[in-house]
């Protein structure tokens, strides 16, 4: 970082997060005072008084939104709210499940550009409310989607986002509510892999401030990538033939046996490797545990 803020700064600055903030506000603030235009996102907008909402901890939105001479925010139609009275709840929840804070250290509340006699605030304000593929989700199976608040509470529980980090997920929402708002956003293509990220432990739905069912949802929507013929066949093919063998006693039985004997040419150190087709791709990096000498139920009968 301190590198970073040197380049930028053309001097060398030590690597004192005190020095570095302070630099880093000389540099941004003379950009703040050039710009023309200042582009924010928004956190809500109150239909009853067209009042946008921004929640910062960092102070950098009320920089955008007064200093430049228009403001543009753009912003998502789920996030209206009805009214302030509303919005107060929303703000405390988002607080609470997001930092644990009682209130975000910056609130901001614009009414609309500069007025006749006030000082601060930009000539022209525009919202722009953005679909994109939103209102298709009304009354679609990811609708409680667009319920989040965006306070990221999901993601700090999850084993699988604590595990691979936000970048992992290769597009803007990471962690398991990331998954269903891509899949809202860009189809269920673009989360053929992303759906099975996750262990279904349910830690999400629990934290959740607004209960949305991450978990249910999630399953839903590997039935849909299976219906809609998205996951590789051999995928589909893999689970089709789980799924007749685990729901059939005597197939399971027979399987084990044949497991056992197929096996053999490539049981190495306990365990399984460089096995043949598509299977190779996953002894190609993991381990994987061969089949058991004995099944539990053979194990059952011997004990009795
Ligand atoms: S799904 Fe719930 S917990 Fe996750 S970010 Fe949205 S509101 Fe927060």
């Amino acid at each position: 970082m301190a590198e970073l803020i040197s380049a930028v700064a053309g001097e060398r600055l030590a690597a004192d997060p005190e020095v570095l903030t302070a630099a880093a506000r000389v540099l941004l603030r003379e950009k703040f005072l050039q710009a023309d235009m200042g582009i924010t996102g928004a956190n809500f907008a109150v239909a009853d008084t067209g009042t946008i909402v921004l929640v910062t901890n960092e102070g950098n939105g009320r920089m955008v939104t007064s200093l430049p001479r228009i403001h543009v925010a753009v912003m998502g139609l789920e996030k209206v709210v009805p009214s302030m009275t509303d919005l107060m709840v929303f703000l405390a929840i988002l607080a609470r499940s997001a930092t644990g804070q009682k209130l975000s250290s910056y609130t901001t509340l614009v009414r609309g550009p500069r007025q006749p006699g006030e000082l601060d605030g930009p000539e022209e304000l525009h919202l722009v409310l953005m679909d994109g593929g939103r209102s298709r989700q009304i009354a679609g199976p990811l609708r409680e989607a667009l319920y989040c608040l965006r306070c990221g509470a999901c993601l700090n529980v999850c084993p699988v986002y604590r595990q691979i980090g936000g970048h992992a997920y290769g597009h803007t929402y990471p962690g398991p509510i990331g998954i269903l708002l891509t899949a809202m956003l860009k189809g269920n293509e673009a989360v053929k892999d992303l759906a099975h990220a996750s262990s279904l432990c349910g830690a999400c739905k629990d934290v959740c401030p607004v209960r949305i069912d991450i978990p249910r949802m999630l399953v839903e929507l590997r039935e849909k990538l299976d219906e809609e013929r998205i996951a590789p066949a051999s995928e589909r093919f893999v689970f089709g033939a789980l799924r007749r063998l685990l729901s059939s006693p005597a197939a399971y039985a027979l399987s084990a046996k044949l497991g056992r004997l197929l096996q053999r040419p490539f049981v190495r150190d306990g365990k399984l490797s460089r096995l043949p087709l598509f299977f190779g791709k996953w002894t190609a990096t993991r381990d994987l545990p061969p089949v058991a000498g004995k099944t539990f139920r053979e194990r059952w009968k011997e004990l009795r």
